[in-house]
């Protein structure tokens, strides 16, 4: 299972894109990137350098932040 950490506090909207595609995900401590399609490749969820929380990184979408 993954650990992942989530930062958004907005929900998902029914917006759901149809085309999937890969998913990165940042390393908390180290920063590396890997892809979904990666870790689902590995035996256990961890990162090279042995941590396991991850964080998902997401492709830069321009959109309308609520100013609060
Ligand atoms: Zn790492």
């Amino acid at each position: 299972m993954i650990n992942m950490v989530e930062e958004e506090i907005e929900e998902e909207t029914e917006e759901t894109p149809v085309e999937t595609f890969d998913v990165s995900y940042s390393c908390l401590r180290c920063g590396t990137s890997v892809l979904n399609s990666e870790l689902s490749r590995l035996p256990e969820i961890k990162c090279i350098c042995g941590f396991r929380v991850f964080t998902k990184d997401r492709p830069p979408v321009v959109k309308t932040v609520k100013a609060i």
